[in-house]
Formats: C-alpha cells, sequence, structure tokens
C-alpha cells in the first residue's frame, strides 16, 4: 500500500469528476492540477457548456443518460441546478443531412422518443414564433430535456464534495512524469516530491500524449477553440440552446450555441 490508493492527475472538469465518482464509491482520491484554481489554460473553464441531446447514435444517447444521471447527483448550487435544462432547437439548410454525424432530424426525434426524451420537430413558422429573434429555413427540431451545464460552477461544487469526502484536490501541483511497477505506480512531482499509489488515473487533456510519453495512444490532434460571446439584442428574450447545421463545405460551417448570463 502506498501513500494513497488513487492519484488523478489534471484537475479540469474529467479529473475533478472522477475524483467527484471516487469519493462516491468510499475512495480519498488526490487530484494533483498543475494551475491555480480557477485557470483558463484548459478546457473546462467558463459559465456554460452545452448539454446536447440531439444524437441518434446510440452510444453517445446511453453516455448522455449517464452524464444526466451524474448532473441531476451533482444538484443545486446557489438555489440553481448545474445542469440547466432550457431546451435546444437544431435546424438549418443542412438537415437533411442532419446532425453532425450526418444523421436526419426526423431520425434524431424519432430515437430521441424511443428512449422516452422529449423531443418534437416545428415547422420554421412555428419556431419563429416561439423564439422570436432566431432565423429558422427548415425544419426544427425541439428537444427540452437538453441545456447548459454551469461549468465554473460544476469545478467548484466537484471540489468541495472531494474534500467533504476526505479527498484533496492539490493545485499548482505539477506532475514531471509516472512510473509504473508491479506494486502501482510512482507519480514524480516538479517539485521533486514522489507519491505512491495502487493506481494513477490521468486526465491530463491536451497535455496527455506528453505526460504518457512512452504509452500507446490513438494519435491526438491538439486545436485551440475560439467562442465567440454576442449580447442579446434584446434582453426580455429568452432563447434555447442551438444547433445550427449547414450544408457540408458551406461557409461559416455549423455553429452551436447557448445562453449564457453575464457575470457583473
Ligand atoms: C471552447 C470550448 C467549448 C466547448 N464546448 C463544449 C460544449 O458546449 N459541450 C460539451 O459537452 N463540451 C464542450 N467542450 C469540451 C469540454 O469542455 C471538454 O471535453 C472538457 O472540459 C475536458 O476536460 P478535461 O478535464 O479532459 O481537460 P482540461 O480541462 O484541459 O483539464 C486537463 C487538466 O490537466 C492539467 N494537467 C495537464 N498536465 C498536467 C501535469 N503534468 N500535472 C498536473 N496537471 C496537469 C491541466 O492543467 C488541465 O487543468 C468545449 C471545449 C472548449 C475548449
Amino acid at each position: 500500500m502506498g501513500d494513497t490508493r488513487i492519484v488523478v492527475v489534471g484537475g479540469g472538469a474529467m479529473g475533478l469528476a472522477t475524483g467527484w465518482a471516487l469519493t462516491r464509491r468510499g475512495e480519498q482520491p488526490i487530484v494533483l492540477e498543475r494551475f491555480a484554481r480557477g485557470h483558463t489554460r484548459g478546457a473546462s473553464h467558463g459559465e456554460t457548456r452545452n448539454f446536447n441531446n440531439a444524437y441518434a447514435e446510440a452510444h453517445y444517447l446511453d453516455l448522455l443518460a449517464r452524464a444526466r444521471e451524474g448532473w441531476d447527483a451533482l444538484g443545486s448550487v446557489g438555489g440553481e441546478p448545474i445542469l440547466r435544462l432550457h431546451g435546444l432547437v437544431s435546424h438549418g439548410s443542412g438537415t437533411a443531412l442532419g446532425s453532425a454525424a450526418g444523421v436526419g432530424l426526423i431520425e434524431v426525434e424519432r430515437v430521441l422518443r424511443e428512449r422516452g426524451i422529449p423531443a418534437e420537430l416545428l415547422d420554421s413558422g412555428e419556431a419563429t414564433r416561439r423564439w422570436p429573434g432566431m432565423r429558422f429555413e427548415d425544419t426544427v427540431l425541439h428537444s427540452p430535456d437538453a441545456g447548459v451545464v454551469r461549468a465554473a460552477a460544476a469545478l467548484r461544487e466537484f471540489e468541495r464534495r472531494i474534500a467533504d469526502g476526505g479527498g484533496q484536490v492539490r493545485w499548482e501541483t505539477p506532475v514531471r512524469c509516472i512510473e509504473e511497477d508491479a506494486d502501482g505506480v510512482t507519480v514524480h512531482l516538479a517539485d521533486g516530491g514522489d507519491i505512491r499509489a495502487d493506481t494513477a488515473v490521468v486526465t491530463a487533456g491536451a497535455w496527455t500524449a506528453k505526460l504518457l510519453d512512452g504509452i500507446r495512444l490513438p494519435p491526438l490532434r491538439v486545436t485551440e477553440e475560439s467562442p465567440a460571446h454576442f449580447a442579446p439584442a434584446d434582453r426580455s428574450l429568452e432563447w434555447p440552446s442551438f444547433n445550427h447545421f449547414v450544408a457540408p463545405g458551406a461557409w461559416p460551417s455549423n455553429v452551436y450555441g447557448m445562453p449564457t448570463r453575464a457575470r457583473v
């Protein structure tokens, strides 16, 4: 037995969610994160992430159902659910070609309903009446059980629950490398310290290949993503999240978006 049973390397959404899942099983994990709490250098910071259920693929919807259980179990923070279900509209001139994986929205609606997930198809006139300010050209899929995860609030809540369960999140603790032997792992820290554990879970995002150098992984291509924020022209209008599909090769390409409350 080492210093601890399980070390999680990386304190983004995946690492902190893993830490919480472990504490729910009675473990007391140590999560090691190279940057400070609230940093903006990974993929998990910011106010919101879309919780998008407009898929027909069984494996995505299976994962979505498990994610939903997890978000529901995380519950509310500050009197508001972490998972804010304000609905999703999927539409666009490319909808004959359909969702991200090329399946039509009519098929997506059928599959969602089969699973008991609410979904309805609307014509563009009805959709325009319901959501003034949005422009629809064709059939619209409305799925009310979708919305956004409050990303930054979720990270804070994961950390709180890990600590409540007896685990730790150590910020500003970069891991230099991980060595494996017959009895477990040694996690070598950049400050020269070591932690012995039975198991290391690596959730290092874009840094994974570097940290797991020598372990055969599927090729990773790291890209920088740039979201854009627009103030609403009319603050009285309540918009759902949206997927706007266009024909392949068209410009601008498919976009998705979500209402995000400005921090004041
Ligand atoms: C702009 C943008 C928009 C997105 N929109 C959506 C959306 O609408 N819906 C959705 O579901 N998903 C969305 N995603 C994807 C989602 O945000 C990511 O899947 C998720 O945040 C990944 O979390 P992660 O923990 O794997 O990675 P990260 O948040 O990058 O965490 C990895 C962590 O590992 C740490 N680390 C790395 N190396 C070491 C080391 N050696 N020692 C210690 N720590 C280390 C890093 O500092 C980092 O904090 C979006 C992503 C981006 C960038």
